[in-house]
This record gives structure tokens, C-alpha cells and sequence, in this order.
């Protein structure tokens, strides 16, 4: 079982609406490429619990799903809002901020001194609060202006009222906060997330390339030196070191919701531009997320904006289009991964990408300049990549061919990660190769099987040789099935 419909990867973020076992097995079928796993909810036993879940779904479809471990950083939270009725005379849990309204701030560990205040998970709000500024709630949704400070209490006027909930990020746009690019809690979340296995690691408020090499190093002494880590870039300060990240960096994504806050919205869709440009253009994948049917949370269609967002993002190049609360806690999860599935569907077959040069001059780079060529020449079927880390099978995929680049492996590893990049279809080969002869044998086989390939088919081959002691690939085969 594998989605042979379309080539733009699917993250769809997993939560209480999608943690089920037959949710989980639906997503999959339905399109969901990439788990994205946000430790900045849910406990390690419920994450845990979702891990061993997709596995299993993973394995029983036999169809390959990349665990992307998503780190809070340095996020600033509403923290859990006291879940007794009357707290501000609200609901369990959530709190109504009514417009032009007083309303009280306080630091989580000084919030029993003020229990009508809201708790904000920063120590330091009151020292470091300024009259007159401004603070953000739930990406922006809900505004409010300092107008008196007594430690440890910042009184605020509502500007923009609504309904805040438990655990909603807070922006201060005008402060440089004290807080770590990696903290304790997130040295905690990633030692879990080695343990169980996650294929990728997503940092986020990434400030410069020093933060990664930060995260790197925390790797490399845990034992998983080669853990690829993507930078979420929703700070100024990433943007302005935009070139840096993509060099330290094994993948990006445009978080644009805290984008839109700690920017401002209108230059949002010109950064997302910019950004997925830079990692076409280093050959990286980059995620394209949040909001993109964001009205899917409630009803089982998208408005039309963002349908068109979702297309526009894979025009612009992206590898994948993510889902953040519409599958984690939407009404309508399996239906927004298919949704996205068919717009990228209608979508791919019409759009010509920007074919950049090498970024290096290695063999293997050769023969991926070739791929477009041979295309444009003969009618391809598929390119078939033997890889071991994946590195071939990515240099491949960021020409961008016209065909789909099915990726051969004996690494499980390297099978799972592979699945969030744009044109890529992992396929493990169990049965040891041994020269290039069983080589094509075996390609042709698998892809007969899979029914991705059949008699008169031209197939492309990307491999190495000698086979037992591979350093990169150095051989193109153009083969044809003959009738059997
Ligand atoms: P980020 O800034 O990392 O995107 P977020 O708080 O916006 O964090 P999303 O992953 O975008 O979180 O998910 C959207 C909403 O879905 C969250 O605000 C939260 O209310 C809910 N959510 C996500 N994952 C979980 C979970 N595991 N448990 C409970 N609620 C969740
Ligand atoms: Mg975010
Ligand atoms: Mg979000």
C-alpha cells in the first residue's frame, strides 16, 4: 500500500482526535506520510502509547511513516488554566478575555498567590514587562497591552478577546526573552524521543545556526549523532540567518503561525517563498505548516483560500504540507489528510520546477543532473535509487524528475526517514544484493510486485558498484521489462 497518486509528502500532526488505532490506520491509507508528535502537549505515556500505535499501523499496511519529534524550545505557554468553574466565571479550562477588560498575568510558580490571574509559564514576566506592551495568545488570535506591573502581577487590557485555553503560546514581540534554545524540558523530551526511536527532530524558535549545532552536540553525546533536525523558522532572527540554517540544518519548516506574530502576517507569504526556495535550492526538504485548512478543525470541507493555500504551498516547491490541530484535535482528521492528498494530486501533474545547479561536484551529484535529461528523452516509468543512507535517493528527489524516485534500502532507518521527502517512495529490500545483475533482478521484481512497474516499462537505476563495497553511486542503468 503505497500513495503512487501524488509526490508532496503529508504531516499530519497526531493528538487526542487522531491517537486511535484505527485513526491512526486511516490517516495512513488516507495520504499521512510524516506523524508529527508536539511535545509541547500530551505526557510521555500518551506519546508512547501513539509511537507503538503507529508502528504497528506502519507495519501492517507495510507502508513506511517518518516520527517527527516536535520540540517545544524556548515557547512561552498559557499553563494549564485552574479546570474549576468560575475561575473569571468561565468553562473548565478556558477562560473568556472580554474586550476592553482588565485581566491579570502572573508566572506559573507564583500563581497561587493570584488565582484569578492567568499563569504564564515565564519566570520572569514581571521583571522584565514593559508598560504599554503588547502580548499575543494562540498565535496571535487574542491581544492584550500591559498597563500596570506589580511583581509578580502585569495587568493587561484586552484588545482582542475570544476564548483562551490551557497551553496556547504567549508572544512578547517587543522582548528578547532569557530563556535556552534547547531547555531542560526539551534535553528531556529528546532523550525520550531517542529512546523510542523518532525518525526526525523539529526545534522550535531556532534563532541562529549556533542553536542547531547546540542540538547537534546534545545528539551526538546521547548516542544519535545522525538524527536529522529540522529548524522551525518563526523568529526575525532565523530569517536573518536564513542561509546559516540551511547549511547546519538536514531540513526546514515555515511555522508560520508564531511567523505571523513575531513578524507581522503580510510578510508571511513571501517568506514561505524565500524559505522553501533556499532548501530546493540546497536540496533539503522543507514542511510548509500550520492553518492550511484550518476550518477543517470543524466542518468536513475546506474553504476555498485554503485549498488554494495548500496548492500554492506546493507550487512554491515544498516537500510537504502539514496539519496541525486539524488532525490533532479536529473533528475531521482523516478527511484533511485526503483532502490534501487530492489537491496535491491535481495540482502536481501541471507544474514545472526550477531545476537548480549541483551543489557539489561529487559523482553522485553527476548522475542526479542527468535524471531530467533522460526523462525529457525517453518515457520513464520510475527512478529506482539503491541507498543506504538516503543521501542518493535525496539528491534524486530535489532534481524534482518527473517520475517518482523509489528509494531501495536494506536500512529500516533509513526506509522510515526517508518518507518526508517530496518524491519519494521508500521501499525495503530485505534479500541481500550481491552483484549488479540481482541487483536489476531485484529492482524489477519488487516493482512488478508493488505494481509500480510492468512488461515495456523503462526504469532508470541509480546504484553503486562493486555492489559488497559501495562508496556512493557511480552507475545509471536505463532498463527495460521485457514480457515474462
Ligand atoms: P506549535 O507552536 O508547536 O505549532 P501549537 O500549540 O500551535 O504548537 P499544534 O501542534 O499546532 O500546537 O496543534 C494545534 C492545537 O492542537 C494545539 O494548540 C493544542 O490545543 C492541540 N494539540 C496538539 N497536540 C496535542 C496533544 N498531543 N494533546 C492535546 N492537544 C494537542
Ligand atoms: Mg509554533
Ligand atoms: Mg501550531
Amino acid at each position: 500500500m503505497l500513495p503512487l497518486s501524488h509526490r508532496t509528502k503529508i504531516v499530519a500532526t497526531l493528538g487526542p482526535a487522531s491517537s486511535s488505532p484505527e485513526i491512526i490506520r486511516q490517516l495512513i491509507e488516507a495520504g499521512m506520510t510524516v506523524a508529527r508528535l508536539n511535545f509541547s502537549h500530551g505526557s510521555y505515556e500518551d506519546h508512547a502509547t501513539t509511537i507503538q500505535r503507529i508502528r504497528e499501523a506502519s507495519e501492517a499496511l507495510d507502508c513506511p511513516v517518518t516520527l517527527l519529534q516536535d520540540l517545544q524550545g524556548p515557547k512561552v505557554r498559557v499553563a494549564q488554566l485552574p479546570d474549576r468553574a468560575g475561575f473569571q466565571g468561565q468553562s473548565a479550562g478556558a477562560i473568556s478575555l472580554i474586550q476592553e477588560a482588565p485581566i491579570d498575568l502572573v508566572p506559573q510558580d507564583r500563581a497561587d498567590d493570584c488565582p484569578n490571574a492567568i499563569p504564564i509559564d515565564y519566570p520572569f514576566l514581571a521583571e522584565e514587562a514593559e508598560l504599554g506592551m503588547r502580548i499575543l495568545l494562540d498565535d496571535g488570535q487574542l491581544e492584550l497591552e500591559a498597563i500596570a506591573i506589580a511583581p509578580p502581577v502585569v495587568t493587561c487590557k484586552v484588545i482582542r478577546g475570544g476564548l483562551l485555553k490551557s497551553r496556547k503560546g504567549v508572544n512578547f514581540p517587543s522582548l528578547n526573552l532569557r530563556l535556552p534554545s534547547l531547555t531542560e524540558k526539551d534535553r528531556q523530551d529528546l532523550e525520550f524521543g531517542i529512546v523510542q526511536g523518532v525518525d526526525w527532530v523539529a526545534l522550535s524558535f531556532v534563532r541562529t545556526a549556533e542553536d542547531i549545532r547546540t542540538l547537534k552536540t546534545f545528539l551526538r553525546d546521547r548516542g544519535a549523532p545522525n538524527l536529522p533536525v529540522i529548524a522551525k523558522i518563526e523568529k526575525p532572527q532565523a530569517i536573518a540567518h536564513l542561509d546559516d540554517l540551511v547549511r547546519e540544518c538536514d531540513g526546514l519548516m515555515v511555522a508560520r503561525g508564531d511567523l505571523g506574530v513575531e513578524m507581522k502576517p503580510e510578510k508571511v507569504p513571501l517568506l514561505q517563498k524565500k524559505i522553501i526556495r533556499a532548501c530546493n535550492q540546497a536540496g533539503i526538504p522543507v514542511i510548509t505548516a500550520t492553518q492550511m485548512l484550518e476550518s477543517m478543525i470543524e466542518n468536513s470541507r475546506p474553504t476555498r483560500a485554503e485549498a488554494s493555500d495548500v496548492a500554492n504551498a506546493i507550487a512554491d516547491g515544498t516537500d510537504a504540507v502539514m496539519l496541525s490541530g486539524e488532525s490533532a484535535v479536529g473533528k475531521h482528521p482523516v478527511a484533511a489528510v485526503a483532502m490534501m492528498a487530492r489537491i496535491a494530486s491535481a495540482m502536481e501533474p501541471e507544474l514545472e520546477f526550477v531545476n537548480f545547479p549541483p551543489t557539489e561536484f561529487s559523482e553522485t551529484n553527476a548522475l542526479s543532473e542527468a535524471l531530467n535529461v533522460i526523462d525529457k528523452i525517453i518515457n520513464l516509468c520510475c527512478i529506482a535509487a539503491f541507498t543506504t543512507t538516503g543521501y542518493t535517493a535525496k539528491l534524486a528527489a530535489a532534481e524534482r524528475p518527473g517520475v517518482p524516485v523509489v528509494a531501495f534500502t536494506p536500512e529500516p532507518l533509513t526506509y522510515h526517514r526517508l518518507n518526508l521527502i517530496w518524491g519519494v517512495i521508500p521501499l525495503l529490500i530485505e534479500e541481500p544484493v550481491t552483484s549488479v545483475e540481482s541487483l536489476v533482478t531485484a529492482v524489477e521484481n519488487i516493482l512488478r510486485q508493488r505494481q509500480i512497474a510492468r512488461s515495456g516499462d523503462k526504469i532508470l537505476i541509480l546504484g553503486g558498484s562493486p555492489i559488497q563495497q559501495v562508496r556512493g553511486t557511480n552507475f545509471l542503468k536505463i532498463h527495460t521489462l521485457r514480457d515474462r
